[in-house]
C-alpha cells in the first residue's frame, strides 16, 4: 500500500505512520526525521538544511525530492510505504508524480488528519516538554506559528491536488489517538 499523511504539524501524522507501519508491515517515510539525522551527521544536505529547519521554512524541493527518490526504490519498500511530511507543496506532489510514474508505482490513498489550528500550539509545545531527547529547534514558539503559516500557505493546497485525483480522504484528528487510528484503519480497508 502507498500512502502519504497529510496534516498540520501536531496533528499526530508521525504518530499514526508509526502505528499504520506497524500493522501493514510499510515503513514509515519521514522527510523530517531524515532531514534531522542528515543535520546531525553534518551531511552536506544537512549542513543545507540546518537554518533552514531551525526557522521553520521548507529546504529546497530538489533536496527532498531527491531524498525520497532514492528512499523509495529500497527494498523495504516493495510492499508500499507511508509518506509523512511530503510532499509539502504542490511543486513537491507534481515531482512525486513524476517520479511515482517513471517507477510504475501508484498511490493508493492520501490521508488528511484536519486538526483545529487553535490547539496545534498547545499539542507541539507538550511534546517538546515530554520528549526524551529534549525539544526539536524549530518547536519554539515563534517557529512554530511560522510552520503554521507555511503549512497553510503552501501545504494545505496539496489537499486539494489530491483531492482532484479522488484519493483524499479527510479524517477528523481531533479525536482521541487510538479513535483515530480506527478510522484510518478503516478507510483503507475500503480501497
Ligand atoms: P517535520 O518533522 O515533518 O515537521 O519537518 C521538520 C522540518 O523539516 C520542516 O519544518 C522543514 O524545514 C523540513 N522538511 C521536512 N519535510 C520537508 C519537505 N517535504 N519539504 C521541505 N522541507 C521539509
Amino acid at each position: 500500500m502507498k500512502l502519504i499523511f497529510l496534516g498540520p504539524p501536531g496533528a499526530g501524522k508521525g504518530t499514526q505512520a508509526q502505528r499504520i507501519e506497524e500493522t501493514f508491515s510499510i515503513p514509515q517515510l519521514s522527510t523530517g526525521d531524515m532531514l534531522r539525522a542528515a543535520v546531525a551527521a553534518e551531511t552536506a544536505v544537512g549542513l543545507q538544511a540546518k537554518d533552514i529547519m531551525a526557522r521553520g521554512d521548507l529546504v529546497p524541493d530538489e533536496v527532498v525530492v531527491g531524498i525520497i527518490s532514492d528512499r523509495i526504490e529500497q527494498d523495504d519498500c516493495a510492499n508500499g510505504f507511508i509518506l509523512d511530511g511530503f510532499p509539502r507543496n504542490v511543486a513537491q506532489a507534481e515531482a512525486l508524480d513524476v517520479m511515482l510514474s517513471e517507477k510504475s508505482i501508484s498511490l493508493d490513498a492520501v490521508i488528511e488528519l484536519a486538526v483545529d489550528p487553535e490547539v496545534l500550539i498547545g499539542r507541539i509545545l507538550k511534546r517538546a516538554e515530554e520528549s526524551v531527547d529534549g525539544p526539536r529547534q524549530d518547536d519554539t514558539e515563534e517557529a512554530l506559528q511560522h510552520r503554521l503559516q507555511v503549512y497553510e500557505k503552501q501545504t494545505a493546497p496539496v489537499a486539494d491536488f489530491y483531492a482532484g485525483k479522488g484519493i483524499l480522504r479527510t479524517l477528523d484528528g481531533m479525536q482521541e489517538m487510538d479513535e483515530v487510528t480506527a478510522q484510518i484503519k478503516a478507510a483503507l480497508q475500503e480501497i
